[in-house]
């Protein structure tokens, strides 16, 4: 297990100011792939996108996280869809297994593949047998815009004997007592669900959220936001999310790279991060994404009057980037971003 003193931006740093905290979770996305393309992802999955994430490349981020933590490391499997490729899913967890890699954290899944309660039983009993922790049932507004609530019945139930309750958690439960029936909603009544069910569970704003929702949940202007730097976002990250390609984020930051265990393994990744002496990451780390607008101004981009946040205004700034070429290896993989033509299209299914 690694020590606060092996991250180098922790050796230079003074004794009264906030560390590095050593990362004891990883989320590891096994697909981009998903059935659904949610307003509020914070990457952009959906049916069409991509990428697979090699057992092999599964493994060894697991092993390095236990590098890193110890028995404290927690691996949460998700996608995308991660039962989109349900086989993948379960190779992964025998052979994990078969290493001693400790248990599976939390699996998660929309539920969409939940039809037949036959095969719900055996699909979960034979990850229970190779080491699933708890099952995490997405279910919200935005879901239920792609999933059929019948699905997400029979799983929760039948999650719920197979492994106990205490091992399947709905997000959220309370949308399961009073669904929202996307199909009899106006536009208006749409935006207004859409807007209620992010303020309400505290989303943040990356990825398809910020182009989609963001901008009818807008109340804060840039001269608010240039106060919030995001220091605190990247040292007190508890973990990250590492892509199909190997990319890593800082905790829920998606779209913004700091390295890629296909390159160097997790441990070494987080040994090496210094937020102030990584491009792009140094000025978010001082100046948040309003210290990003004098470069992505001078370049062509213009900001809109008001953000709904700060994760905003920094995806809105970095999909500029990104349709513009800037900083790339840093602003990526495109699976993150939705590109202009996507986002006029969004805008006007979600806009009036
Ligand atoms: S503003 Fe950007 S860098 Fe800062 S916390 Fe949000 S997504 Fe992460």
């Amino acid at each position: 297990m690694s020590k606060l003193q092996d991250n180098l931006y922790n050796q230079h740093t003074r004794r009264h100011e906030s560390k590095m905290k050593l990362w004891r979770y990883a989320g590891l996305m096994l697909t981009y792939r998903c059935p659904a393309s949610c307003a509020f992802c914070y990457y952009n999955c959906g049916p069409e996108a991509d990428g697979l994430m090699p057992v092999d490349t599964a493994l060894s981020a697991w092993q390095s996280l236990r590098k890193l933590a110890g028995d404290t490391a927690s691996v949460h499997l998700t996608g995308g869809e991660p039962f989109v490729i349900y086989d993948h899913l379960a190779e992964l967890m025998t052979q994990a297994h078969q290493q001693g890699l400790g248990r599976v954290d939390t699996v998660e899944t929309n539920g969409y593949w939940a039809t037949d309660r036959q095969q719900i039983v055996e699909r979960l009993g034979y990850l229970d047998s190779v080491g699933l922790g708890r099952l995490k049932i997405s279910w919200d507004p935005f879901h239920a815009e792609f999933i059929d609530l019948a699905c997400i019945q029979i799983l929760v139930e039948t999650a719920r004997q197979v492994l106990g309750p205490a091992r399947v958690l709905v997000r959220w439960e309370k949308y399961l007592q009073d669904p929202v029936k996307f199909d009899r909603l106006n536009t208006a009544q749409k935006q207004t669900t859409y807007c209620n069910a992010a303020m309400d569970d505290s989303c943040r704003f990356t990825g398809r959220a910020a182009s989609t929702i963001g901008p009818l949940c807008a109340d804060k202007s840039i001269a608010i936001l240039r106060s919030r730097n995001c220091s605190q976002s990247f040292l007190g990250a508890k973990g990250v999310h590492i892509d199909p390609y190997g990319n890593v984020f800082s905790g829920l930051c998606s779209g913004i790279i700091i390295g890629n265990i296909n390159d160097k393994p997790l441990h070494q990744i987080w040994e090496w991060f210094d937020p102030t002496a990584t491009p792009v990451v140094d000025t978010l780390f001082t100046s948040g994404p309003a210290g990003l607008l004098q470069e992505a101004v001078a370049g062509g981009f213009e900001p809109a009057q008001r953000y709904a946040s700060k994760c905003h205004l920094c995806t809105a700034v970095r999909e500029f980037f990104f349709d513009t070429g800037a900083h790339r290896g840093i602003i990526g993989p495109g699976d993150c971003y939705m590109g202009q033509a996507n986002r006029l299209q969004e805008a006007g299914i979600v806009k009036e």
